[in-house]
């Protein structure tokens, strides 16, 4: 899973990822993550793999990993491959998610580039380069699709769904707020992978004193809020400078600081909620005295694609999934217990894999 932090410039997209790459020493776990500084690993919070890992005595314990990509340098013009824009463009197309952070902090200690906070203004700036790299890359689609409609009339279809996110982007729509009514329409959408297409959170980067109240004395955030229900996008408010302040202590001390702060739960830690939400996505579990070990899937999924995430032979091969749910688990104290109540149950290819299954995969190699 990826996502990609943009923002103009000077709106504390570094200050957010530094926080994010401090004091993160399980990480190393990781081997992608020293090869671009670019690139952070954030580890997923949950409570049921340190019971499993209790429960199993198990030698290690793997938590699920989000990956943040700073996209630092997107900027007016971009689109028109101003600054490197280009390439910070198509960083942007291999993301799953974007995580843009918008200024909502007063300090005059730090320039603004367009001269004044107005966090509507800069979405829009960030967002218009993001529409004009989408309008492209539609007109070319458009060219090309519609000299083929001309002998092949079943490509009507995909020349309207064309036509109608051109309209729309070039009124500065975002395609994700575009409505489609079929699942062919919408898959089709997907195919384009169109940056205005892909789901948005906004973090709104708020002073220290407008966390207590998740912003809402602070009339920027308010306006980001507005902005953002119209597209059904997501808001979540943070302090970028707390969370780099905190981001090296241990647990225990960084619960009693934003305690004191009037806050429960870093601002990371709500990121990555917001992002899980956001995208659909659930968490299910392996266990044993080797490893306990959390994996990420989008809901949905079905148990040999589950099983695809921890090798490809694993989906290849899949015969069966014995799943007991982690709650039965933990409420009758081991495996067997619950196997002897008959909550351990044996699925097979069409079961949908829920969150907080406990599974064993059985295959053939
Ligand atoms: P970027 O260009 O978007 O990566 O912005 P930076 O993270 O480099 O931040 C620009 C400046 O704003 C730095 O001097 C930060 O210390 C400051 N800054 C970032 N977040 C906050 C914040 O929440 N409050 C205040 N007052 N300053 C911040």
């Amino acid at each position: 899973m990826k996502l990609g932090i943009v923002g103009l410039p000077n709106v504390g997209k570094s200050t957010l990822f530094n926080s994010m790459t401090l004091g993160k020493a399980e990480a190393a776990n990781y081997p992608f993550c020293t090869i671009d500084p670019n690139v952070g690993i954030v580890t997923v919070p949950d409570e049921r793999l340190t019971k499993l890992t209790e429960m199993y005595d198990s030698a290690k314990t793997t938590p699920a990993v989000i990956e943040f990509v700073d996209i630092a340098g997107l900027v007016k013009g971009a689109s028109k491959g101003e600054g490197l824009g280009n390439k910070f463009l198509s960083h942007i197309r291999e993301v799953d998610a974007i995580v843009h952070v918008v200024r909502c902090f007063e300090d005059t200690n730090v320039v603004h580039v367009d001269g004044s906070i107005d966090p509507i203004r800069d979405i829009e700036t960030i967002n218009l380069e993001l529409v004009f790299s989408d309008l492209e890359i539609l007109e070319r689609r458009i060219a090309k699709t519609g000299k083929m409609a001309k002998a092949d009339k079943s490509l009507q279809k995909e020349m309207d769904v064309l036509q109608k996110l051109k309209d729309a982007l070039e009124q500065g729509i975002s395609a994700r707020a575009v409505e489609f009514d079929t699942p062919e329409e919408k898959a089709f959408v997907n195919s384009l992978t169109l940056l205005t297409a892909k789901p948005v959170l906004y973090a709104a980067n708020v002073a220290e004193e407008d966390l207590a109240d998740d912003g809402a004395s602070n009339e920027y955030v308010g306006r980001v809020r507005e902005f953002a229900e119209k597209e059904h996008s997501e808001v979540f408010v943070l302090c970028a400078k707390i969370e780099e302040e905190i981001s090296d202590l241990d647990e225990a001390d960084k619960k009693e600081f934003l305690a004191d702060l009037g806050v429960d739960g870093s601002g990371l830690d709500r990121l990555i909620a917001a992002s899980y939400k956001l995208l659909g996505l659930i968490s299910y579990l392996t266990a044993g005295p080797q490893e306990s070990r959390a994996w990420t899937i989008t809901k949905g999924t079905k148990a040999p694609q589950a099983a695809g995430k921890i090798h490809s032979d694993f989906e290849r091969g899949f015969i069966r999934a014995e799943v007991v749910s982690y709650d039965d688990l933990m409420r009758l104290g081991s495996y067997n217990a619950a196997k002897e109540q008959g909550l351990v149950r044996s699925e097979g290819k069409e079961y949908v894999v829920k969150d907080g299954d406990v599974i064993l995969f059985r295959f053939n190699v």
